[in-house]
């Protein structure tokens, strides 16, 4: 029942009370775009960057970039692309641009730390977003991995801007949960990185099979902070997105529209699976999942209250 209402559903994301939910693709290249393209996705919430640069061993000059970023918004057509800079480091380890020495990479230099390191890198990266964007006339914004402090958050904006394109950052640290009012100052949307905010608010490396348990995004503290970064979006009147593993799973994907966010970003091949859900249920429903999920005292017993209220 559930796979042919996924494959019926032809967007755009809403509730079946008409509670509007952005449904969003994440693609690294080309090709992944698309494929992308031929689900009813509204646009693209992470164009994950570095994926094109992983088998090289120098940096990309920005005429290839501009090529790579082209494939991409072209066969978006138009609709909205929300680019991340590059997230180098940690899990992601680049001949070019990280080191290959450090004690522990997840607290290491990665994401925009090797920008904030070598500003080189991300204007180059920036300048090739930008001259991309002019060829495609596409919809185009902005976003950095791994930030942690307001300043950092202010820094990057103004390089986007200076390139006139809108800024925001990836929620995927406890700081920047905390912070999220202030950095609404600076930026036009944020979008929080599941996986990493899992990893970093519960000290539980993402990669550990035998931490999953605390890595799992249905444990009340993440969406606890889930919910105070769509709280502070929703005063500041701007989108909050979601495009970690968590807005792949179609009762999860109900919860998080039950917190406020604005718009879920996934792999394409959920894309009908959880716009389809979503539109099974109402916005009151999906707020009393979340309200339920909170209170839970660990992932299963959240998971099994949402499912309680939604089934
Ligand atoms: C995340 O951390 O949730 C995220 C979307 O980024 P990545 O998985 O590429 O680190
Ligand atoms: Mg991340």
């Amino acid at each position: 029942r559930s796979r042919a209402a996924a494959e019926g559903w032809t967007g755009p994301g809403r509730t079946s009370d008409g509670h509007s939910i952005e449904i969003l693709a994440n693609v690294q290249d080309g090709p992944g775009a698309r494929v992308a393209a031929e689900q009813p996705i509204q646009g693209v919430g992470l164009f994950r960057t570095e994926l094109l640069f992983l088998e090289r061993t120098t940096e990309p000059t920005v005429d290839e970039q501009v090529e790579l970023y082209s494939a991409v918004f072209e066969a978006l057509d138009g609709k909205k692309v929300i680019v991340r800079t590059l997230d180098a480091g940690s899990d992601k380890p680049l001949a070019f641009a990280t080191q290959p020495d450090e004690p522990n990479p997840a607290l290491g230099v990665r994401g925009l730390r090797i920008g904030l390191a070598d500003p080189g890198i991300l204007d180059r990266q920036l300048d090739g977003i930008a001259a991309a964007r002019e060829r495609t006339n596409a919809d185009v914004r902005v976003m950095a991995p791994m930030v942690t402090t307001e300043a950092e958050a202010q820094w990057f904006a103004e390089r986007v801007r200076a390139r006139g394109m809108r800024a925001g950052i990836m929620i995927e640290t406890p700081s920047t949960v905390l912070l999220a009012d202030r950095l609404f100052r600076h930026l036009d949307f944020v979008s929080i990185g599941t996986n990493d905010l899992s990893q970093y608010t519960f000290a539980a490396d993402r990669m550990a099979p035998t931490l999953s348990n605390l890595t799992d995004p249905w444990q009340p503290a993440l969406l606890a902070s889930i919910k105070l970064v769509a709280d502070a979006g929703r005063r500041a009147g701007k989108p909050v997105g979601i495009c970690g593993e968590a807005a792949a799973h179609p009762l999860l994907a109900c919860v998080l529209t039950g917190l406020g966010v604005t718009s879920l970003s996934c792999a394409a091949t959920a894309v009908r699976a959880v716009g389809a859900r979503i539109s099974q249920v109402t916005l009151a429903q999906c707020e009393e999942a979340a309200a339920a999920a909170l209170e839970a005292t660990d992932n299963l017993t959240a998971a099994k209250a949402a499912k309680d209220v939604l089934q």
